[in-house]
């Protein structure tokens, strides 16, 4: 499992990198180590914030390698990967820190879709009507039926995932990389708690998740 946590998170407005931002008393990254604690993986590699090392070694407890991360998340997924030190037919799954109410199950189910097809995502269809905007101005309305919002986890056979980060482009998730190269990308639904924490806004719902849970 690779989590990548090094983002500055600069759309949050906070001090500290996102996945250190506390929500009810904790960092965002132990909430997300949390909610995948049942899942049983081979290893678990995690990209820490630059000069944040330490802080996150102590988070993550014995068992996990903790390096730093990259100026981009791709680069960051590069380091891991490359960290991890696994090839062939395992199945890597790439989690961002900022998603920490992905559940165990949706886990399982992404990484038994990238099993039998190589490569999967969490995903969810978008509720809103989508348009397209410049300027200012409406200038089109996508068809919503075909529309998801990709998460994570996703989750692809090593060989694969080594192929598509070889390419050294740059992508916001690591299934677009696949799609660049032609490779099917499998989706499994999940919940839209699977959101990723990016604005102050979305802080105040994790609150409010965590306390209605207590
Ligand atoms: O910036 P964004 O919210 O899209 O980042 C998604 C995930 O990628 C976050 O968990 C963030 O910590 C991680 N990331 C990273 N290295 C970067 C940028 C983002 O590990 N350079």
């Amino acid at each position: 499992m690779i989590i990548v946590a090094a983002g500055s998170g600069a759309r949050l407005k906070r001090p500290e990198p996102k996945a250190l931002v506390p929500v009810c008393g904790r960092p965002i990254l132990s909430w997300t180590l949390d909610a995948l604690s049942p899942v049983t993986f081979g290893g678990k590699v995690i990209a820490a914030p630059p000069g944040r090392i330490d802080e996150v070694r102590k988070l993550a407890g014995a068992g996990a390698k903790v390096i730093e991360g990259g100026a981009t998340r791709s680069e960051s997924v590069r380091r891991a990967f490359q960290a991890a030190g696994v090839g062939g037919d395992n199945i890597i799954c790439i989690h961002d820190a900022a998603r920490p109410f992905v559940t165990a199950g949706e886990t399982a189910a992404i990484l038994l879709a990238a099993e039998e097809f190589g490569a999967a995502i969490g995903a969810t269809p978008v509720p809103d009507t989508m348009k397209n905007v410049r300027d200012g101005q409406v200038v089109g309305t996508l068809d919503r039926s075909g529309i998801w919002a990709a998460a994570t986890p996703q989750a692809f056979r090593a060989e694969l995932l080594a192929h598509a980060l070889d390419s050294g482009d740059e992508a916001t998730d690591e299934a677009a990389l696949f799609e660049a190269l032609g490779i099917p990308v499998r989706v499994v639904a999940v919940s839209r708690l699977a959101f990723k924490i990016t604005t102050p806004e979305d802080l105040q719902v994790a609150e409010g998740i965590l306390r209605n849970r207590k």
